[in-house]
C-alpha cells in the first residue's frame, strides 16, 4: 500500500519504518530540513532500539522515502498519516496548529479519495477540526476540490519510548476509530488491509468510534500515570511511617485485579507524553465544565517528587551546597532513549546547580541531547551549565564526588562494582532516585543509602 506519513518524529519515522518493513512504500515528510537530510544521508536523528537497520534496509530496498515535498507527499499515498507533535498550549491544553497545519496542506493537494489517519495524540473532537480543514482547503478549489471525498480516521499510537519498534511490531492492541458514513466504510476497509499482518496471531483491533478512539489514547496515559503518582506518594509515606514500598509493592502487586506494572515508585515521570496527556485530558473536562480531581492530584503529585531526591540531599547536606560535588548517573527521561523532554534530571540538576553544587554527569546515550537541552535550561544564569562536568563513562563521573546520585534506571547502572564505586567516590553516599538496589545490601557493602519509599531498611 502506498502511505504517506506526516512528521517524521519518534511516532513518526517508527511508523513509516515499520510499515515500510512489511512491504508498504512509505513516503516520509518533515518540514525539518536538516532532520531530512540527515535521514537522507544514512543518519538516525533518535536513538531508538533496532530504528537504524529498519530504515536502512527499506530505504535501500527503495519502500522507505523521505522528503519536505509536501505536494509529493499527499500525492504519495492513499492513506496519510498524521504524526506531529501535540506539545502543550500554554494553559496545558494540546495544541494542535501542527496536526491542523498538516490537515491543510493535505486539503490543499488531494486531487482524489484519501484517508486521513490522527496517529498524533490528540484531543476528543479533532478528527471533526481536521476535517473541516481539509474541507476548507478542498472548498477553495471549487468546483473540482468540492466533489473530492475523503475519511479522517483516528488510530492513536500506545508505543513506548526506549522498545518503539517492538511495541510497534507486536502491538498489544491497535484502536482504530471510524466513522459510519460511506466512506468511513471505505476507510475502515483500507485500515483493516494495512493492518492486517498485525492481527494474524489474533485479532488486536479494537473498532470505535471516532471520539472513543481518541478518548482511549488519553485514558491509557492518564491511568498509568495515576499509578505511578499513587506509588509515589505512598513511597513518601512508607518513609515516614517506617514501612517499605518495594515490600508493599509486591504485596498489592501479586493481586492479579491490581498486577505489578507501572508500580515503581521513584523521582517522577517525564517524557513527552505522561505530563502533557495528563494536563490536556484536565484541560479537555474543564472546557466542558468538569474537573478531573484525580488527574490534578497526579500531575501536583509528580511535580512535586521530581524534587524529592533534591530535598533528601538538602536533609543530609543542607540547602547552601556550595563546595559539593555530585556524580549523576543517568540524564533521559527513562531508559533506552536520548529523550530529554520533562526529564527529571533537569529539575534535580536546576536545583543542585542553583544551590551552589556542581556535578559530574554520565548518561549511556542522551548526552548530546542533554548538553543541548541543558545549555537552554540554564542559560538564563551565567556560568551554570559550566557547572555541569560530561562524562564519557559512568566511572569517570564517580571522581571525588560527595555522593552518587541515580535518576535514570539504565542496566548499566544496576549492578557496578560497588568497590570501586566506594573508592572513587569521596564518601560513600548514594541517593537512588529509582530503587535500583537493595538498601541491607547497599548496607552491609558499607554505603549510606537513600532510596524512595525505603527508609525502613538503611
Ligand atoms: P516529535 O516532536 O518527535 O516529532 C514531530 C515531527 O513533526 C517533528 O519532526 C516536526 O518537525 C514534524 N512536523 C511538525 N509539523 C509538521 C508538518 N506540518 N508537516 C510535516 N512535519 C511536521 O513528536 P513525537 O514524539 O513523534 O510525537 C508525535 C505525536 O505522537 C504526539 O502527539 C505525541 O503525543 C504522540 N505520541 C508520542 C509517543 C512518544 O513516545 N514519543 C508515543 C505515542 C504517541
Amino acid at each position: 500500500m502506498k502511505i504517506t506519513i506526516i512528521g517524521t518524529g519518534y511516532v513518526g519515522l517508527v511508523t513509516g519504518a515499520c510499515l515500510a518493513e512489511l512491504g508498504n512504500d512509505v513516503f516520509c515528510l518533515d518540514l525539518d530540513q536538516a532532520k531530512i537530510a540527515m535521514l537522507n544521508g544514512g543518519g538516525i536523528p533518535i536513538h531508538e532500539p533496532g530504528l537504524a537497520e529498519i530504515v536502512s534496509r527499506n530505504r535501500a530496498a527503495g519502500r522507505l522515502h523521505f522528503s519536505t515535498d509536501i505536494a509529493a507527499s499527499v500525492a504519495h499515498g492513499q492513506v496519510q498519516f498524521i504524526a506531529v507533535g501535540t506539545p502543550p498550549d500554554e494553559d496545558g491544553s494540546a495544541d494542535l496548529q501542527y496536526v491542523l497545519a498538516a490537515a491543510r496542506n493535505i486539503g490543499k493537494y488531494m486531487t482524489g479519495f484519501k484517508v486521513i489517519v490522527d496517529k498524533s495524540t490528540v484531543p476528543v473532537g479533532t478528527a471533526d477540526r481536521v476535517s473541516t480543514a481539509i474541507r476548507e482547503e478542498l472548498d477553495a478549489r471549487k468546483p473540482a476540490g468540492a466533489a473530492i471525498q475523503f475519511s479522517v480516521v483516528s488510530n492513536p499510537e500506545f508505543l513506548k519510548e526506549g522498545a518503539a519498534v517492538d511495541d510497534f511490531m507486536r502491538p498489544d492492541r491497535i484502536v482504530i476509530g471510524c466513522d459510519e458514513s460511506a466512506s468511513g466504510q471505505q476507510a475502515q476497509a483500507l485500515m483493516k488491509q494495512l493492518y492486517l499482518p498485525f492481527n494474524r496471531n489474533h485479532e488486536r483491533t479494537f473498532w470505535m468510534d471516532v471520539r472513543s478512539a481518541e478518548f482511549t489514547k488519553y485514558a491509557a496515559n492518564a491511568m498509568l500515570a495515576t499509578r505511578i503518582s499513587f506509588m509515589n506518594e505512598l513511597a513518601n509515606l512508607a518513609d515516614k511511617v517506617g514501612a517499605d514500598i518495594e515490600a508493599v509493592r509486591h504485596g498489592i502487586g501479586s493481586d492479579p485485579r491490581i498486577g505489578y506494572s507501572f508500580l515503581y515508585a521513584g523521582c517522577g515521570y517525564g517524557g513527552s507524553c505522561f505530563p502533557k496527556d495528563v494536563q490536556a485530558l484536565e484541560r479537555t473536562a474543564r472546557a466542558y465544565g468538569q474537573e478531573l480531581h484525580i488527574l490534578r492530584a497526579v500531575e501536583q503529585v509528580n511535580n512535586n517528587q521530581k524534587h524529592v531526591l533534591g530535598q533528601k540531599i538538602s536533609e543530609r547536606f543542607g540547602a547552601d551546597l556550595s563546595g559539593k560535588h555530585f556524580a549523576l548517573w543517568g540524564l533521559a527521561f527513562k531508559p533506552n532513549t536520548d529523550d530529554m523532554r520533562e526529564a527529571s534530571s533537569r529539575v534535580l540538576l536546576d536545583e543542585l546547580i542553583g544551590r551552589g553544587a556542581t556535578v559530574a554527569v554520565h548518561d549511556p546515550v542522551a548526552m548530546t541531547e542533554a548538553k543541548r537541552v541543558l545549555a537552554l535550561d540554564l542559560a538564563a544564569t551565567p556560568g551554570a551549565f559550566e557547572r555541569i562536568r560530561f562524562c564519557d563513562n559512568q566511572t569517570d563521573a564517580l571522581n571525588n564526588a560527595d555522593a552518587l546520585l541515580i535518576v535514570t534506571e539504565w542496566k548499566t547502572f544496576r549492578s557496578p562494582d560497588f568497590e570501586q564505586v566506594k573508592t572513587l567516590l569521596k564518601a560513600p553516599i548514594v541517593f537512588d532516585g529509582r530503587n535500583l538496589y537493595e538498601p541491607e545490601v547497599m548496607g552491609e557493602l558499607g554505603f549510606e543509602y537513600h532510596g524512595i519509599g525505603r527508609s525502613a531498611l538503611v
